[in-house]
């Protein structure tokens, strides 16, 4: 799959923020949560073959910045990524993220990119892919509730891969439900802005929680939650930090990435440590069921996960051809007898 030519082994194509937001563009915002969705599925129907790992995560009072590592053998991935609250009232990303691949023959980076859009991308394209095996037939409303930087490619990702048409924003920010709105005006998709969650959540078969938040808080409670919806819970994505009633988690079938993760960091962070979760890449291939009954409520654990991101990136470095929409980065030092460093270094002062 990566072809590295002798000339430009030692260059490796970067994609910036500009030129991902180009490529987006180029390829169709719609079109390209669709393909990303098709990159994370069939790389969850080859689970197996991956290295996995919870990700390595550094807690501070103020946050988290993580390490995502994972490889098919062929390939490796990781990305950073930091998760922190508290930045919007900084004028900052709370999510910010940069990823790399390389050749595991020769260890050599073929790929790096920004992953702060391309983050949003993969975690709404994971959401709608998850959504079209477990939501209810015909789900046509979803509540989401949390309006900041991940809740129009959410929305628009339910829209591309499950035919959404309806989307019921809340946010206890009433700027951020404004904002929302404004962004998905003339998007295809019936917007309407609710002043409460219990507003939003009225007929809709999907509900999907997007908050942040640092502390086990409580968006969606018991009694607000009634039989046969499917929960899309992107928010609760670290320890001491849920979004949903534990009642709900025991009223649901939980579906989730990476068990092993999902346990410290998810919604089911607040249940024992071997309360039954069933796992998507069995879904995805067939050999765990999805949805089984209009009635049950179905639970999407979401934290999201390194392969995720491997997929995402894989599926950057297969458009990117031909496009222009990279730099080539002089990130490694390649001197022609690899074990002339040194006199490298000596010709670079003459
Ligand atoms: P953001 O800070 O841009 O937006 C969060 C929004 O939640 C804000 O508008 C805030 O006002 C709102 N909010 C806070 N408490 C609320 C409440 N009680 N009710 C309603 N709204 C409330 O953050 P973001 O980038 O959109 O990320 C949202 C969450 O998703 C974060 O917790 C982030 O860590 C998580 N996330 C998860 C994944 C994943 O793969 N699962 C990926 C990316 C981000």
């Amino acid at each position: 799959m990566i072809n590295l030519s002798p000339s430009d082994k030692a260059l490796v194509p970067f994609v910036s923020v500009d030129n991902m937001m180009k490529l987006i563009h180029h390829v169709g915002l719609e079109p390209m949560l669709k393909g990303l969705a098709d990159y994370i599925e069939a790389d969850f129907k080859r689970w197996e073959l991956f290295d996995k790992t919870p990700r390595v995560a550094s807690h501070s009072s103020e946050g988290v910045i993580e390490l995502m590592p994972t490889s098919d053998g062929e390939v490796y991935g990781f990305k950073y990524v930091n998760g922190h609250p508290k930045n919007t009232s900084e004028g900052l990303q709370t999510v910010t993220a940069f990823g790399l691949l390389a050749d595991v023959y020769t260890g050599y980076p073929v790929l790096l990119s920004e992953m702060t859009m391309l983050t949003a991308m993969r975690t709404a394209a994971t959401s709608g892919l998850v959504a079209k095996y477990l939501a209810p037939k015909g789900a046509d409303t979803m509540a989401m509730i949390g309006n900041g930087a991940q809740s129009e490619f959410q929305s628009m990702s339910m829209k591309a891969i499950c035919g959404l048409k309806t989307v019921r924003l809340y946010d206890t920010d009433k700027a951020a439900t404004q904002k929302a709105a404004r962004n998905l005006a003339g998007m295809g998709l019936n917007v309407v802005a609710c002043s409460s969650a219990e507003e939003s959540m009225e007929g809709a078969q999907i509900i999907t929680t997007c908050t942040a938040d640092k502390q086990y808080a409580t968006i969606l409670s018991d009694n607000m939650v009634g039989p046969g919806v499917h929960i899309n819970a992107i928010g609760g994505d670290c320890p001491g930090k849920t979004e949903l009633a534990p009642a709900i988690l025991h009223r649901s079938d939980i579906f989730v990435e990476y068990p092993e993760q999902t346990r410290i960091e998810g919604e089911i962070q607040q249940l024992d440590a071997h309360h039954p979760v069933t796992e998507l890449w069995q879904v995805m291939s067939g050999t765990a069921k999805g949805r089984t009954s209009d009635k049950q409520i179905t639970l999407f654990d979401s934290v999201g996960f390194a392969i995720e991101d491997f997929s995402a990136l894989r599926y950057v470095r297969d458009q990117i051809a031909g496009t222009g929409l990279f730099f080539e980065l002089d990130l490694l030092a390649d001197p022609d007898d690899p074990r002339d460093l040194f006199g490298m270094l000596g010709r670079a002062a003459g």
